[in-house]
């Protein structure tokens, strides 16, 4: 049995898997948003909801938005910025009475899906959250590869590679820097692009509904962010050559994503013959919460 938690910007989900992978039971609610102490207690208040239906867990993983600075070790580049320079393992483990291992929530993505996802099988597997914020995680034979630094698949805070005329204005990233990917491909980036182009703000599901429906400023903002993710994703291909690149996050259940992505990342892959596959994640919002479960199988 393993036990798994995805401690996300607006969710906090726990699981519990079968040795096999079977979900046994699932819990979620809200993410008090800015408060970290309820934070902390809610994820036990759902770990004990769950232990009395499966039993009571020894150990469990913890999926996070961002990654354990090996120096110090406290919680770093989490785009919920109130989680930074946490002692999230102590405080953890210490309330859960449980031994905590911790990693990026990208991570734990990459990891379910290279496991027995959609990328099951793959030995290279580039996993993106395309979310509230962007997260990039490696998975290499199956294990996250996280880095020195654990700041490996920090891909969001790269500059948006290529630039065209109305991109050069460049917008603030939270990091500090000007211009990240995450700006731009995140939802909120996405909705941002929308609200520039009309004054209007709508959510991503909104803007893609007008799209489908013919808007054409909707399918200019579309047809950018297209563009833009394909950018983003070359510069990781054009770097790590992976087998296959998952996509989670809400901006990932976008069905035409998966027909309009290939040719446009073909314009800016170095090789004439690339043809690597660009796939949903199979666990949809769930995988995180899996990869998480799975920190122990290692
Ligand atoms: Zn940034």
């Amino acid at each position: 049995m393993y036990l798994g938690v995805d401690w996300g910007g607006t969710k906090i989900e726990v699981v519990a898997l079968s040795d096999e992978g079977k979900q046994i039971a699932k819990i979620r609610k809200c993410t008090p948003k800015g408060d970290y102490d309820a934070c902390i207690e809610l994820v036990a208040e759902l770990v004990e909801y769950l232990e009395a239906r499966v039993g009571v867990q020894d150990r469990i993983g913890v999926g996070i938005p961002g990654s354990i600075n090996p120096s110090t070790n406290r919680i770093q580049n989490a785009n919920s910025i109130w989680l930074n320079n946490r002692d999230l393992m102590s405080d953890l483990s210490g309330r859960l009475t449980k031994q905590v291992r911790l990693a990026n929530d990208a991570n734990c993505l990459a990891v379910s899906e290279a496991h027995d996802g959609a990328a099951s099988g793959a030995s290279v597997v580039f996993a993106a959250i395309l979310g509230t914020g962007c997260g990039g995680g490696v998975s290499l034979g199956g294990v996250a590869h996280e880095g020195k630094f654990r700041i490996a698949g920090e891909w969001g805070h790269n500059q948006l590679p290529w630039l065209s005329e109305t991109e050069i204005t460049k917008p603030r990233c939270y990091c500090g820097k000007n211009g990240c990917i995450e700006t731009f491909v995140s939802g909120v980036g996405f909705q941002r692009q929308y609200t520039r182009l009309t004054g209007q703000s709508l959510s991503a599901e909104d803007v893609i509904e007008k799209h489908r429906a013919g808007d054409r400023k909707a399918g200019i903002v579309y047809r950018n962010y297209v563009s833009q993710l394909s950018r983003a994703l070359s510069s990781v291909i054009n770097v790590l050559d992976p087998d296959c690149i998952v996509l989670g996050g809400g901006m990932s259940n976008i069905e035409e994503l998966y027909l309009d992505l290939p040719s446009e990342v073909r314009k800016w892959v170095l090789s004439d013959n690339y043809d690597t596959p660009i796939l949903q994640a199979k666990h949809g919002d769930s995988s995180g919460v899996r990869g998480a479960a799975w920190l122990w199988r290692h």
